[in-house]
């Protein structure tokens, strides 16, 4: 029924907003990007809060099967604009943090904005200029710790340092952030997390990143200087990464559905051009070198969508691969839908390339995905890590 519903929306909503304002997405002004109706449809489709617990009002799923469920949703969001799925995923990824680690008190504050406005974005920043690979592996040592310091100052924390490649960073209300609160350790062990309101003195949204893809997500840079948040809006102390499992293991699997959306409407679209579209007195499916490309497309689409699906049911099983299968297809479905987006291209020869025909869109979103929550190289290092924790090398620095 949800996959119903979110296929209404894009075909009725946002695939026809992207084919009549394909320029919306060069606008140097990032607020007038999307319309505000556009989340204003996902919350009538009931998905802009998801995560959020029925308690406080949202709309709950079942948790034996949560995260197979946002990998549906976000697929079919995906395949209308892989921005806007960022925008909406980010908002469920943060809530599911916020509803295991935030005092109840804020759970109500937070979930209650979230709820009423249906522009309310939320963000979770890690990455910083110095990296995000160390983390990423972790390279567990205390000169890969991140260089955003948190100190403790009477009934205060006081973080200094920025954040960069923040999805959402750019309009979110609430912020989570990663600090280092003990420069001795590694970053497991030293690393702790904090809510960070928008209007909070000493918080900077320094820029809006222009991005080559999904640019209907609005990707931000943050400073923070002698930026004081009340004691309670700490989050998690000192083990922070690893209690960030909740966050990141659904994390993958969304990124790896999103990306699957892609791949499915790239499909699309190259399977109506070959049946419509003659060249040489015949419709282009029937010459045989442009068939051959369309089983391929085909068949790296069906291989994403079935590892997706061991994944997500390891993930929500709590299963021991989980951790493995969740980096593979992150991995395997950035690289092959990827290769599925060069193929509609390259089948709408010229077409492919004119910003107006709208194809060359999928390339470029499809290319994001290799670089976000880690890189390719990085996701086959953690792969390997989970599944020989004790014999697999380090990566960075000494053995
Ligand atoms: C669109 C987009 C959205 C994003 N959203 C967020 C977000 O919401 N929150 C957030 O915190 N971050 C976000 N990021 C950041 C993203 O997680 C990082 O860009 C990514 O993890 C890579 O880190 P980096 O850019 O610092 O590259 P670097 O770590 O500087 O890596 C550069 C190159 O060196 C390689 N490399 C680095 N270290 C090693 C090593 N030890 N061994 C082998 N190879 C290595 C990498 O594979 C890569 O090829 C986003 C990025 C993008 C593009």
């Amino acid at each position: 029924m949800m996959r119903d519903s979110c296929r209404a929306f894009v075909d009725d909503v946002v695939l026809p907003f992207i084919k009549h304002n394909w320029q919306r997405e060069w606008s140097m002004t990032p607020e007038d990007r999307l319309p505000a109706s556009i989340l204003e449809g996902a919350e009538q489709i009931g998905i802009r809060t998801l995560g959020v617990p029925e308690e406080f009002g949202g709309i709950e799923l079942d948790r034996t099967s949560e995260v197979q469920t946002f990998a549906i949703i976000s697929e079919e969001i995906a395949r209308g604009d892989s921005g806007l799925a960022d925008k909406l995923v980010q908002n469920w990824k943060v809530a599911v943090l916020l509803r295991n680690l935030a005092p109840r008190h804020l759970q109500e504050k937070w979930f209650k904005r979230l709820l009423e406005e249906p522009q309310f974005l939320l963000a979770h920043c890690l990455t910083e200029p110095r990296g995000a690979s160390d983390r990423w592996l972790p390279y567990n040592v205390p000169e890969a710790a991140m260089q955003t310091r948190a100190v403790k100052d009477g009934k205060h924390w006081v973080i200094n340092g920025r954040k960069q490649f923040i999805s959402n960073g750019y309009d979110a209300g609430l912020y989570v952030v990663y600090a280092n609160t003990n420069p001795k350790v590694g970053m497991m062990q030293g690393t702790s997390s904090f809510l960070v309101p928008r209007d909070t003195q000493g918080l900077t949204v320094a820029r809006c990143n222009e991005t080559l893809g999904c640019r209907f997500m609005n990707n931000g840079e943050l400073v923070f200087e002698d930026m004081r948040v009340p004691e309670d809006h700490l989050l998690v102390e000192n083990e922070a990464l690893g209690k960030a499992a909740v966050y990141f293991r659904p994390g993958k699997i969304i990124q790896a559905s999103k990306n699957l959306g892609v791949g499915v409407r790239a499909f699309e679209v190259a399977s109506e051009y070959v049946q419509n579209y003659v060249q040489g007195g015949r419709i282009l499916l029937k010459h045989q070198a442009v068939a051959l490309r369309i089983a391929d497309m085909a068949t790296k689409v069906e291989a994403v969508r079935a590892l997706l699906a061991r994944a997500a049911r390891a993930v929500d099983e709590n299963a021991p691969d989980a951790d493995a299968l969740c980096n593979m297809v992150k991995l395997f479905a950035s690289e092959e839908i990827m290769k599925v987006a060069q193929h509609a291209v390259e089948l709408h020869g010229g077409n492919g390339m004119m910003l107006d025909f709208g194809v060359e869109k999928l390339l470029r979103d499809a290319a994001i995905f290799l670089h976000m929550d880690a890189t390719t190289d990085i996701s086959r290092l953690k792969i390997v890590k989970s599944m020989f924790p004790d014999t697999a090398g380090k990566y960075a620095g000494p053995e």
